[in-house]
């Protein structure tokens, strides 16, 4: 360990963390050792967070400590109950059916994080599952994570990545996994809708207490404090969903259980980036009807919003005081969403880059242009002086058709422009994003027990404004078979 480094096994460092709150709220019990586990990964920008030694986490200690094997002195682990609507549907009881919280502990900044253990075996709250995570879904959410964070927009963030030859039984027999994730906290909207489903008021009042006390002492000053929890939960939404659109992300599964109360991306599953545009692209292939499109984001977290809402009413009190702190959304949403377009786009004025967005996003979607490409050719086409779009057109079916639109940005540019445009726009429109072809590749080959790929598409995807990615083909157009791909909720 470094000298000022909390060593991680240390009694003295680790914090309860939600399980602070006792027995109503979580469950304690022990993770479910891993036969012979393996290191598979870590994050070097997590662990120097975390304040962790990169000579320390080699050691076999934590390696058991990260898999589940062996528990830092004085933690008492735990699994929290929360219940849900997924697809739109209420689904009583859920909780952490596979995770298992250790503590919580100092980052850099000194801001407490929960560490949470995905994978690490059976729980109260398991229902039918085996309390396992394999392989493959745990290195998605592992690069995902890291990805997002480079990306500067808000998330659950992974330390690290164990692996067992202990088989998982899914659609094939595949081989388990842990994922050590951590946040301020995992509280999602279903922990509210529990307790108010269950009209238990008292555990409902305890937890939103704890939400505000801990992380947004503002709304205790406010006449409603209950009312402003929820209207700051509903902008942090806002926020969160218009940069998830604007880098193209879908989350795939945005059920009420998998919403942040910290407004925070969390539960990766089948989440993809988009390769072609296609508004209405559906990453999830458990989601027959499209409920969670990519295009449907917005309109499902301001339901999601009114469903946290209707929990939180009874400590509200008055429907109208609720319906007003979750209808700031929409307004919230068109601001943020325009400040994310301004940036892309190299504009100051957001008004004229909402102007500009329609025609451009319709003729991407006409024309089938691959998204993450398109706005990091125009950033290296705009910081190379403006003059050539030859490699902006070429990634349109029919290359003259974004000339119309092409002349309308060059005006709007020589008025509204960043200072530093070119720059600016490199930073704000990545050459590299954890597609899912770039996950499937480092899948297949860490299937065979060879975990390079993991290790260099995680440099890749946390460093992915850098320029010297612009000529590797981690920034380069899909393969013809990254279309096939199928991706469900099987994880
Ligand atoms: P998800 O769709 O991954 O957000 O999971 C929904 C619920 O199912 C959560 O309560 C999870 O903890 C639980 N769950 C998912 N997979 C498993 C599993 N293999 N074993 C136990 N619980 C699971
Ligand atoms: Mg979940």
């Amino acid at each position: 360990m470094s000298e000022h480094a909390p060593h991680p096994s240390s009694q003295a460092t680790w914090q309860p963390g939600l399980g602070a709150l006792g027995e109503a709220f979580v469950t304690f019990l022990n993770p479910v050792p891993l036969t012979q586990p393996h290191w598979i990964a870590h994050s070097p920008a997590a662990a120097a967070w975390l304040g962790l030694d990169e000579a320390w986490l080699a050691q076999d200690d934590a390696l058991k400590l990260f898999s589940g094997n062996a528990l830092p002195e004085g933690a008492r682990p735990w699994a929290s109950v929360y219940s849900g609507h997924q697809f739109g549907v209420w689904a009583g009881q859920l909780g952490d059916g596979r995770a298992l919280t250790l503590g919580a502990l100092p980052a850099a900044d000194g801001t407490l994080q929960e560490i949470q253990l995905k994978g690490s075996g059976l729980t109260p709250y398991s229902r039918m599952g085996d309390g396992r995570a394999v392989l493959r879904s745990s290195i998605r959410e592992f690069i995902a994570s890291e990805a997002m964070q480079a990306l500067r927009i808000p998330t659950t963030r992974a330390l690290c990545l164990t692996g067992s030859r202990d088989p998982v039984y899914r659609e094939q027999v595949e081989t388990a996994a842990v994922v050590t994730r951590f946040a301020p906290s995992f509280v999602r909207f279903g922990h509210f809708e529990h307790f108010a489903s269950r009209q238990h008021d008292i555990p409902l009042r305890t937890l939103a207490d704890y939400v505000i006390e801990q992380f947004y002492p503002h709304c205790r000053q406010a006449a409603n404090p209950y009312a402003a929890l929820l209207q700051t939960v509903a902008e942090g939404t806002a926020d969160l969903i218009a940069q998830w659109q604007a880098i193209g992300f879908c989350h795939g599964v945005m059920n009420t259980d998998n919403m942040s109360m910290l407004a925070l991306t969390i539960d990766y599953g089948p989440y993809q980036f988009l390769d072609a545009y296609d508004p209405g692209h559906i990453c999830n292939h458990s989601d027959e009807r499209g409920r969670y499109a990519y295009d449907q984001q917005p309109d499902v977290a301001y339901w999601n919003l009114y469903a946290l809402g209707q929990a939180l009413l009874p400590l509200i009190g008055e429907v109208a005081d609720a319906k007003a702190a979750v209808d700031v959304y929409p307004a919230r949403l068109a601001e943020s969403m325009a400040s994310c377009w301004a940036a892309k786009l190299g504009l100051l004025d957001p008004a004229t880059a909402t102007g500009l967005l329609q025609p451009l996003l319709k003729q991407l979607s006409v024309n089938q242009a691959d998204f993450t490409l398109f706005w990091r050719r125009l950033s290296l086409a705009v910081a190379a002086g403006k003059a050539d779009f030859d490699g902006v057109r070429a990634l349109l079916m029919r290359g003259d058709a974004l000339d119309p639109w092409l002349a309308d940005y060059l005006r709007a540019l020589d008025e509204h422009a960043l200072p530093d445009t070119g720059a600016a726009m490199l930073r704000a429109n990545p050459a590299v994003v954890p597609r899912n072809y770039l996950c499937q590749n480092a899948i297949a080959t860490a299937e065979k027990g060879d975990f390079a790929e993991i290790h260099r598409l995680l440099e890749a995807c946390t460093t992915p404004f850098d320029t010297r990615w612009d000529e590797h083909p981690y920034a380069g157009l899909p393969p013809d078979w990254a279309a096939g791909i199928c991706v469900s909720c099987s994880s």
